[in-house]
């Protein structure tokens, strides 16, 4: 029996009524949707290809040009990403960039407060003497820039490396943070480097995929349908605490309660233990801290884990016996783990799950974190936000050292202390440390947490430049300056998806007005700080591409191999590591598909992966008779993306999902509190509230609450916690009380 016949059919909620088209049509080849039927004024002259701008599955797109402008876009079939799928996000990719509100010329805020437009001379010779001048005053660290994973990698590198060597901002960081810096910390410390080790083949070569706190069906649409065709008959395994689409069309749900997963992890390693459904060869020849991890488990009994996860202890043993048991497992995580107050070792439990059963490094295995953004890798590695480029530290005297060489710049350029993370930038800034702040294609006003506090510290700052393609964002709206950008389409470079795969952005439309890309921008701030000489090699992202290649080179992200733009091109991109000597070894291509820690060596010097665990810790907000629920938070549709800056300029996106915030209740909870579907109520935490419409669902626990992050308010709402080793926030628990409001609708 096929996975498909296996997997239950979708019981989509009112709102997601939309997944099964997609699923059946939105997905389909680019002949489905009719290019030939197009009138001759609108038909293709020539087509290129792109990777899609907006997650990190990193599909290719089709773009069919007419004199030289995109007109139009289509799934690339060949494409080993996508082959020929493309979700509502890929498909409306252009609309965005034809929105009425895009930023098209640089703003400054005069001193009766408005927003007037000048010249980009003007513009950064404000920014520049501005950012001097709070530096003079209050120290060179009173400056900090908030970065992004949503732009190519070497506008990163190069905006990084501005900041940080030109304009001398040591503190720098960027939004994924919010998404993926749980995953990096648990993989540096238990591998010894940043190093998801799958490839999406793997989704299609396991018998069991273990998926916890992942909506792949909706965050991922185009990796379910890898999953899909999985031709193993394999068991699919979800853990969340709501029966999302994933869940239910999964072969077993696992719903804890919310934030119980590292109890979980623990509970299962201690059975897989007691039933010695454990791998002894594999741990005894390539890890360190089994033993004391053995013993620490013991404690995690099933009772116990029972009480704390609401899980039964049959649902508890049978999950183990599944992984002890089912051939080739895969566990598979997303923002569910990585937003937590105790992520870093949620993950790291879900890699000794991995490391003590010897799945990892075969096919159908691993210890696999979903990446979240577009170029959320390519941040990881090259951003020198946190991280020297290359996947270096910058309290690491050689690897300041060989940077230093490699660009030909100044040691004492490169700062010998690590920046602050994104939580403590703004922080620094309530403090009254942080005067000056650039925001980087990101939208902070919405998707930080507790966000009254956010906007509070944002209004403090002496100065902030945002630059972005919209000056509507909740963000540019607080600016000084607002610098406008090309967006995805209008400006060349690289991504590197959540497979580790490199792949090419193009330029397939012109940039309105006088938006320049944020590589020009770079570049000419370089230019008005005095140092542009610095740059002279980093004239053109392709030159930038060589330099990452340079960086890279005996790096575990080695990329020296790869031979410029034209091999991602030839080859469907390729992943990295991808070093001369494996380009060499292989005959002068690598293979599609490769996954990390085949010969079981790993990052770490003595090349053995850790097993790291600590006690779990109580939730930081739990309820209480006043605030009865816990919210969580998450992706609401495939047609949405995070903050809907780009994706709510489409209409066609815009028909997909509920225009007005709604929230998730249990029908004994409605019952209770006496609400009926589309009744208006004020969903309200200790730090704000938001308005909202009753959808009333099992897909939530009794005593639990959804609300979808896309919508602007919900941050109101959010607790702020921060994971101890990762900085990452918690978006994913926090205690709220639900009011009647005296409307009966919201329209
Ligand atoms: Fe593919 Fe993600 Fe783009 Fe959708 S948003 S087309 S899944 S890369």
């Amino acid at each position: 029996m096929s996975t498909l016949l296996k997997a239950r059919p979708q019981q989509n909620s009112l709102f997601r009524s939309w997944q099964g088209p997609l699923t059946r049509e939105l997905v389909q080849a680019p002949s489905a949707h009719g290019l030939g039927r197009l009138p001759e004024r609108l038909q293709p002259t020539a087509t290129t290809e792109s990777v899609c701008g907006f997650c990190s599955t990193g599909c290719s797109l089709k773009v069919h040009l007419r004199d030289g402008e995109a007109i139009n876009l289509s799934a690339d079939p060949q494409y080993p990403v996508n082959r020929g799928m493309a979700c509502p996000k890929g498909w409306e990719a252009l609309a965005p960039l034809s929105a009425g509100d895009r930023a098209t010329e640089p703003l400054l805020r005069g001193d009766d407060g408005r927003m007037r437009s000048v010249k980009w001379n003007g513009a950064l010779s404000v920014m520049v003497d501005r950012f001097r001048r709070i530096q003079e005053r209050h120290g060179p660290d009173s400056l900090a820039w908030l970065g992004t994973g949503q732009i190519p990698t070497e506008e990163l590198a190069l905006l990084g490396s501005v900041a940080k060597f030109v304009l001398g901002i040591r503190h720098g960081d960027g939004n994924t943070r919010q998404c993926m810096a749980t995953a990096v910390t648990a993989y540096k410390e238990s591998f010894g480097f940043d190093a998801p080790p799958y490839t999406y083949e793997d989704f299609e070569e396991s018998d069991v995929l273990v998926f916890f706190g992942s909506n792949l069906c909706i965050a991922h649409p185009i990796l379910w349908q890898r999953v899909l065709r999985n031709r193993r008959n394999p068991d699919i395994l979800v853990v969340d605490p709501r029966a999302t689409e994933t869940a239910q069309a999964a072969t077993r749900h696992y719903g804890l309660q919310p934030k119980s997963d590292l109890s979980l992890v623990y509970g299962l390693a201690h059975l897989l233990l007691k039933k010695d459904w454990v791998d002894h060869s594999f741990i005894r020849k390539h890890t360190n801290g089994f033993d004391a991890f053995a013993e620490f488990v013991q404690a995690f009994h099933p009772q116990r884990v029972s009480a704390e996860t609401g899980l039964s202890v049959e649902q508890l043993e049978q999950f183990a016996e599944r992984i002890g048991c089912g051939g080739r497992v895969s566990f598979w995580w997303t923002m569910g783990v990585n937003q937590s107050h105790e992520g870093v070792r949620v993950a790291q439990g879900i890699i000794n799950l991995a490391l003590m059963t010897g799945n990892i490094g075969k096919p159908g295995t691993g210890a696999n974190s979903i990446t979240g953004q577009c170029n959320a890798m390519g941040s990881r590695l090259f951003s020198n936000t946190t991280g020297l480029l290359g996947g270096r530290d910058f309290e690491n005297p050689q690897h300041r050292n060989e940077v230093a060489s490699i660009l030909n710049i100044p040691e004492e350029r490169i700062p010998d202390q690590k920046s602050l993370a994104y939580d403590q930038i703004i922080e620094g800034i309530q403090e009254g440390r942080i005067k000056g702040l650039w925001i980087v294609a990101t939208n902070s006003a919405h998707s930080w947490m507790h966000q009254n506090g956010l906007m509070d510290a944002l209004r403090q700052l002496e100065f902030l430049v945002v630059q972005d393609m919209y000056a509507s964002t909740e963000t540019a709206q607080l600016a000084d300056l607002i610098l406008p950008a090309a967006g995805w389409g209008e400006k060349e470079g690289t991504f590197i998806n959540s497979e580790r795969r490199i792949g090419r952005v193009r330029k397939v439309r012109r940039a309105p007005g006088e938006a320049l890309s944020d590589f020009s921008i770079f570049q000419l701030i370089a230019h008005y700080a005095g140092c542009a000489d610095m740059f002279r090699d980093w004239d053109s992202p392709e030159s930038v591409f060589e330099i990452l290649k340079k960086l890279s080179r005996g790096q575990p992200c080695d990329i020296s191999g790869i031979e410029g733009y034209s091999a991602l091109e030839n080859q469907g991109g390729i992943q990295w590591p991808c070093s001369e000597q494996m380009l060499s070894d292989a005959g002068g291509k690598v293979a599609a598909q490769r996954r990390l820690f085949e010969d079981g060596r790993f990052h770490h010097e003595d090349g053995r992966a850790r097993f790291i665990f600590e006690q779990p810790r109580a939730l930081p907000e739990a309820c209480n008779v006043d605030y009865p629920f816990t919210l969580l938070t998450g992706r609401g549709t495939s047609a949405q993306w995070h903050t809907q800056t780009r994706t709510a300029k489409s209409d066609v996106l815009r028909k997909l999902y509920p225009q007005n915030t709604y929230v998730e209740l249990h029908p004994e909870d409605a019952r209770a509190l006496e609400l009926d579907p589309g009744e208006a109520v004020q969903v309200r935490s200790r730090r704000g509230s938001v308005r909202a419409v009753v959808h009333v669902t099992p897909i939530v626990q009794p005593g639990q609450v959804f609300i979808p992050m896309h919508y602007p308010e919900v941050n109101r709402l959010t607790f702020p916690v921060v994971d101890p080793y990762s900085r990452q926030p918690g978006y994913k628990a926090c205690a709220v009380c639900i009011e009647k409001t005296s409307s009966k609708d919201l329209s």
